[in-house]
């Protein structure tokens, strides 16, 4: 828009690359920006350009960390932690996932694929952290991997070819279960979510 000034439009265009903003939100951001003193400018620009600068990802799982300088390990805080389960891996598509599943309670480690196979995109399973997730199987006492793709046509292709890898091996595969939603109405439930659920359903007595 030519009424608008050229750095605050690229500003605005900047923010509305961002998920969930669209143009008018983008707009306010981008005033409120405008209209905050010098040093939050300065201190945020700093906070952004740090996560291109001092992040890295964590060797074993792929999940994102801080880049240690100091550190010849370049491990998370997750892989470090030698009190959490060390049976069982979850396996995620991207490391924002791993915050969900922490706040669940879940106490084993994690290993993101950063991909899901999907050959039409183009994504094969050489785009995947597979070989890195066999790697640490055969190094480690991991006995189940619990695949936790999501439940779409690229995460079941995603599980079917790792629980296919795994075939012969003694480590258990498992996948997260898709049911019923908690405090849904089955009335109100697809019927491909029902059939899950039918599929998936377990004994109480
Ligand atoms: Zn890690």
């Amino acid at each position: 828009m030519d009424s608008i000034p050229k750095t605050l439009e690229n500003i605005i265009v900047d923010l509305t690359k961002l998920p969930g903003i669209g143009r008018r939100t983008a707009e306010r951001l981008a005033i409120f920006l405008l209209e905050s003193n010098s040093e939050y400018l300065k201190n945020f620009s700093i906070n952004i350009n740090d996560l291109n600068e001092k992040m890295s990802e964590c060797e074993k799982c792929h999940c994102f960390i801080d880049i240690d300088e100091n550190s010849t390990i370049n491990e998370c805080v997750i892989c470090s932690d030698e009190s959490r389960n060390s049976k069982i891996v979850c396996v995620l598509k991207k490391a924002s996932d791993v915050i969900i599943f922490e706040r669940t309670g879940y106490n084993g480690y994690y290993h993101i694929l950063g991909n899901l196979i999907s050959p039409i995109d183009g994504i094969n399973e050489e785009d995947l952290n597979i070989d890195s997730l066999l790697l640490r199987l055969s190094n480690s006492h991991i006995k189940e991997v619990l695949i936790a793709t999501d439940a779409s046509i690229e995460g079941d292709s995603t599980a079917l070819y790792i629980s296919n890898i795994l075939k012969e091996s003694d480590v258990k595969v498992t996948r997260l279960a898709r049911g019923l939603p908690i405090g849904g109405t089955i009335e109100h439930v697809d019927q491909t979510t029902l059939s899950s659920s039918i599929d998936d359903r377990i004994e109480i007595k």
